[in-house]
């Protein structure tokens, strides 16, 4: 339950951090990206996501929210994109090493990296790295809490689509212009049938998005930067999704301090 008076690291005084880690020693970390989302969304779509969420969550847990970190990590294809500022593999693996161990040094031990953008290269390895120094970390992106999209949309999760524009016109309405939304995408260089959507529930026999080169260069292969459809887009299915979402971080977050109260370190050195 959340006890201190603002949501975030970055509006509190070293004190009052101190005196919250007491209560509850779980800290967020929402990161997103600066990428283009079509004619009709922000290029911050995806941190805005991370950060809506991120509050609600926070709101029902208790715990802290590490300052949002707004640049993400791309694969290959988003390069060269207009309105897309990728930051590289090593050195998004590298900041998300650094914002971690310095939110430890103020008591912090259970750490959950809520992602909103498609950078699970990039964040398994800095889980992995910070493992090695004891530090307990989960990475969740949120497709991960969207499977098949509980039955609340028609179209599988991709690009500024009919979910990412659903959760936008839930979360920060005021900067979307649906009158300008396309129904847009791109060609797979594989059969589609082998590759996982996100937020589809995988098949036998079909690999995640970031395991292959599947994809054209998105500045010659993309017309809008749409892929998906984001005509269907409602502010009731950005309801239920942020909802839906929410409530299973939520879950995830307080089965944890469960297991291990304020104060424990998990066993994981
Ligand atoms: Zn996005």
């Amino acid at each position: 339950m959340l006890k201190r008076k603002h949501l975030w690291w970055d509006e509190l005084s070293k004190d009052e951090i101190l005196e919250d880690v007491k209560n509850c020693d779980v800290a967020i970390l929402p990161i997103g990206a600066i990428e283009q989302h079509g004619p009709h969304c922000p290029c911050g779509s995806d941190a805005y996501n991370a950060k809506g969420l991120a509050e609600k969550v926070a709101e029902r847990t208790g715990a802290m929210l590490l300052p949002l970190l707004q640049y993400g990590s791309h694969p290959y294809h988003h390069w060269y994109m207009p309105g897309t500022i990728p930051i590289s593999y090593e050195t998004h693996i590298n900041l998300l090493c650094d914002i971690v161990k310095g939110a430890a040094v103020a008591g912090y031990k259970k750490f959950f990296i809520l992602s909103a953008h498609g950078q699970v290269a990039a964040t398994l390895v800095a889980m992995n790295k910070l493992g090695l120094e004891g530090h307990f970390v989960l990475t969740c992106h949120w497709y991960d809490f969207l499977r098949d999209s509980q039955n609340i949309l028609e179209t599988p999760m991709t690009h500024a689509d009919e979910a990412e524009t659903s959760m936008a016109l839930s979360l920060y309405p005021q900067y979307i212009d649906m009158s300008k939304a396309v129904d847009d995408g791109g060609e797979s260089l594989i059969n589609p049938d082998f590759q996982i959507k996100p937020g589809m529930t995988p098949k036998p026999g079909q690999m995640y998005h970031f395991e292959g080169t599947f994809a054209r260069p998105e500045y010659k292969e993309l017309k809008s930067g749409v892929i998906g459809f984001p005509s269907k887009a409602t502010k009731e299915k950005g309801d239920k999704l942020v909802e839906t979402a929410v409530d299973l971080m939520s879950q995830v977050i307080e089965d944890v301090i469960e297991r291990f109260p304020a104060g424990v370190q998990p066993p994981v050195k």
